[in-house]
């Protein structure tokens, strides 16, 4: 695997434990203690009906491409090899996560297919949590 170019994410209050998780190469949302409702991204309190009282939830990583775009132009600030596939996945526990599609052919990708997530351990302390496609 080439040598990764790109930002590292820095961890905040909100978002430790999920850092934390990946860097286990495991996937893990808050979870709504009032509602159940799991959400993504991390933040302080539930979007769906605004309670702080949440814990963290392992999530099984499968889900569906939900959409993408297919970058072929570097941006300044995102130093990453293109082509590459911008995704929105959907989790199969519902939540939607912005990621990137790897292991992949470009010409190949559809939405509704079918993905799980890969970790790719890119520092000492990050791991990012990327998506390939289920084989088939
Ligand atoms: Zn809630």
């Amino acid at each position: 695997m080439p040598e990764y170019t790109g930002p590292i994410p820095v961890p905040s209050p909100e978002t430790r434990p999920f850092w934390e998780a990946a860097r286990r190469h495991e996937l893990s949302l808050p979870k709504c203690r009032a509602c159940g409702a799991l959400h993504y991204y991390p933040r302080g309190a539930c979007p769906k009906c605004l309670s702080g009282d949440l814990v963290w939830e392992r999530v099984s990583g499968k889900g569906s491409l939900h959409t993408f775009t297919i970058v072929h132009r570097g941006q300044k600030g995102f130093p990453v090899p293109t082509p590459y596939v911008l995704a929105v996945v959907e989790l199969a526990e519902g939540p939607r996560m912005m990621s990137t599609l790897v292991d992949v052919d470009p010409a190949t990708v559809r939405i509704g297919m079918a993905v799980e997530v890969v970790f790719r351990d890119v520092s000492d302390a990050i791991a990012l949590p990327l998506f390939k496609p289920v084989a088939k």
